[in-house]
């Protein structure tokens, strides 16, 4: 689903190297975390794979299917299936929640050929997924993010992410404002939308997110690299033990 090889990032305005010499591939079905800790280029990683400006890849590749995402616009990586959420969303003042999806979901589709959805189909299933995700009616009418709590950012997101069906969705999950019912809801979404022709990337500042959603695979992210990788125990062994011992076996 996800393949990314050698990924070198560097700032653009700035002579810092971030990222390293990235291998990750996440396959279709599968859940993959990535934990380190702070400073170790992880939002460095999800940004350049959203498009976000200001980082230049100075060598290695990312492949979403087999195409190249690194050459694509951002929209163009949303049309290709690739949905990235994020730990501040946008407050679109004036722009209700429903219009601003409808754009996204139409958005999505012109670039793939497909026809728009009406707004009656699409009204049925904007509905029957907010319900799904337990959201209110009242929030889908409201602009975008504008006073919406912690919580209700999260739920939206998780409605964004159900909206758009992408094949990957990568999540970066910073433990800031991130209270644990917040954090349950982040997860029941993720569990929800787990489907086997769907890969998804957890990107975690901390072990409890991974109490629950259950990751197939989970990565250690120290310095620009993945310099470990192993099962759910390993979120464990970080929980317990943080990340002296396996910093020191990576030495
Ligand atoms: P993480 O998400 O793992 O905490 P980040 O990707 O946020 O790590 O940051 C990795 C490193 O790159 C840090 O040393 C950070 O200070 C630096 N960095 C990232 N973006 C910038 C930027 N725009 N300007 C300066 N330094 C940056
Ligand atoms: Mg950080
Ligand atoms: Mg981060």
């Amino acid at each position: 689903m996800l393949e990314i090889k050698n990924l070198h990032v560097k700032l653009e305005d700035e002579d810092k190297q971030i990222l390293k010499g990235v291998n990750l591939t996440v396959e279709a079905g599968k859940v993959h975390a990535i934990m380190g800790p702070n400073g170790s280029g992880k939002s460095t990683l999800s940004y350049v794979l959203s498009g976000r400006d200001g980082y230049e890849v100075t060598e290695g590749e990312a492949t979403l299917l087999g195409e190249d995402i690194l050459e694509m616009e951002p929209e163009e990586r949303a049309a290709a299936g690739l949905f990235l959420a994020f730990q501040y969303p946008v407050e679109i003042p004036g722009v209700g929640n429903m219009t601003f999806l409808r754009t996204a979901v139409n958005a999505q589709r012109k670039a793939r050929g497909e026809d728009e959805m009406s707004s009656t189909e699409f009204l049925k299933v904007i509905r029957a997924k907010a319900k799904d995700l337990k959201i209110d009616a009242e929030m889908l009418k409201r602009p975008v993010n504008v006073g919406f709590s912690g919580g209700e950012k999260k739920r939206n997101e998780i409605l964004q992410m159900a909206m758009l069906e992408p094949k990957m969705c990568i999540l970066d999950e910073t433990d800031s404002g991130l209270d644990v019912d917040a954090m349950k809801l982040v997860a029941d979404g993720v569990n929800a939308l787990r489907s086997e022709g769907r890969g998804f990337l957890v990107i975690t500042h901390y072990q409890r997110l991974l109490d629950h959603i259950k990751p197939d695979v989970v990565h250690i992210m120290y310095d620009g690299r993945i310099i470990k990788t192993g099962g759910p125990e390993l979120a464990l062994e970080v929980e317990n033990n943080g990340y002296a011992d396996i910093l020191a076996e990576d030495a």
